[in-house]
């Protein structure tokens, strides 16, 4: 790869990108000249960072997110930042200030959400690789839609730093590419240990993916071949582990009854963070400034009422309504109840398998503005959010087909062993390339 400055200009007919970096420059080192792109809820240093919102509109970070110091210490060029949902809501990129992105399979489609900008870039060949976010599927969704490869990572391995929070219980940012072995490599950049994310712990990640998985044991959940899983996809699903079959792994049928909660967990424990997190957009510091004449209540109300999208003040009134007094028992608690039983169903499947295996989404990618209510969007996560909700590693690699428009096998792991939802993604992808 060569040490001279690369000019990306990219044909965004796609509308992958908020910001294009006219100039990245590189030096030496694992990506090299390789031009990578960037979710917009990653802060970059002088370069702006909106999270697709127009709260955040005008905003550069004066610092760099970790993950972004350390892509530059690796030589890559940052080729610009990418359109997605704002803040992270959503699951298909029309929740963006900035307009949809449209899926390169099918314009007609989207891409997926939250990280469909980054998803688009990668599928449309504008970059080999970029960073996303997953706070309940926003890696792997968008992966499947458009016919990519992303990771999730295990919880705690890539810092946080940086990354403007969603809600940070769930999150982790992680790479995504076009084949696993450019997934593998990007998170080699970027895992470790951060001393400014107390969640981050020291586990780096120095593996090569090995296309060996003989006599592994793989655990295929009912719940995620029941209903509202589309049949063709449940198909093109069932085929690929087949595949793994005959390279040597067995399958052992398994049951989630937590499923049944993990949903409602998820949308509880997200929203109750989000109106949290979100409470520091007030018009002082950022965005489009208040009108400070008047009451201060009455400035917050109108800054953010103007900053923010539908589905960000839908989700901002959610939580702090499950948060508020006398209703935090009945909400909150009771989600954290739901979500360690689904930690618990995890940890015993795991006591007898190696990983997990099922569709990524039920369905193939909607058409835009298929989905109108905000319900039936929600429940396209329910096959994402379980991993969130345990904190553990699960990736979505291309399995063939459905109605044309690409499918994602979803390979979950025990909690540290990215490596192996990494090797088995690897096994398949080699054994169909
Ligand atoms: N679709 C989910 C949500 O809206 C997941 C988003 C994400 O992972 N950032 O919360």
């Amino acid at each position: 790869m060569s040490g001279t400055s690369i000019r990306f200009e990219p044909d965004d007919t796609f509308n992958a990108f908020l910001t294009v970096c006219k100039r990245p420059t590189h030096t030496g080192g694992k990506l090299a000249g390789v031009a990578v792109a960037v979710k917009d809820n990653i802060s970059t240093r002088g370069i702006e960072t909106t999270c697709a919102s127009r709260i955040l509109k005008g905003y550069v970070p004066p610092y760099d997110a970790h993950v972004v110091e350390l892509l530059r210490k690796s030589g890559a060029a940052i080729a610009g930042k990418t359109n997605m949902d704002e803040f992270g809501m959503g699951t298909t990129t029309e929740n963006s200030a900035f307009g949809p992105t449209l899926n390169p399979c099918d314009t007609g489609r989207v891409p997926g959400g939250s990280s469909g900008g980054s998803a688009a870039a990668i599928a449309s060949g504008m970059v080999r690789m970029a960073l996303g976010t997953d706070t309940g599927g926003s890696i792997r969704c968008p992966a499947a839609f458009c016919g990519i490869t992303g990771l999730k990572p295990s919880y705690g391995r890539v810092s946080r730093y940086g990354l403007i929070a969603y809600a940070n219980s769930l999150e982790q940012v992680g790479p995504m590419g076009k084949t696993v072995s450019d997934v593998s490599t990007l998170m080699q950049v970027i895992a470790g240990y951060d001393r400014h994310d107390s969640t981050s712990l020291n586990k780096p990640y120095t593996h090569t993916p090995r296309a060996e998985i003989k006599g592994m044991k793989i655990g295929i959940p009912q719940e995620y071949f029941g209903e509202g899983v589309d049949p063709k996809v449940a198909a093109s699903v069932k085929a690929a582990i087949g595949r793994l079959e005959e390279l040597g792994a067995t399958t052992v049928p398994c049951s989630i009854p937590s499923m049944e909660y993990a949903l409602a967990a998820y949308y509880v424990t997200c929203t109750c963070e989000a109106s949290s997190n979100l409470a520091r957009f007030d018009g002082v510091r950022y965005g489009p400034a208040a009108d400070t004449k008047k009451p201060w209540h009455e400035a917050y109300q109108e800054v953010r009422r103007a900053g923010f999208g539908t589905e960000v003040r839908r989700r901002i009134m959610l939580g702090t309504f499950a948060l508020s007094s006398g209703y935090y028992g009945k909400y909150y608690a009771k989600a954290q109840v739901a979500r360690e039983n689904v930690r618990k169903d995890f940890q015993r499947i795991f006591a007898d398998v190696d990983v997990i295996a099922g569709p990524t989404m039920p369905t193939i990618a909607f058409r835009l503005c298929e989905k109108s209510d905000p319900l039936s969007m929600y429940l396209a996560d329910i096959l994402t959010v379980p991993a969130n909700l345990a904190g553990i590693p699960a990736i979505s690699v291309p399995c063939g087909k459905a109605d044309g428009m690409p499918v994602g096998l979803q390979i979950m792991g025990r909690h540290f062993e990215d490596e192996r939802v990494i090797d088995v993604a690897y096994a398949y992808e080699q054994a169909v390339i």
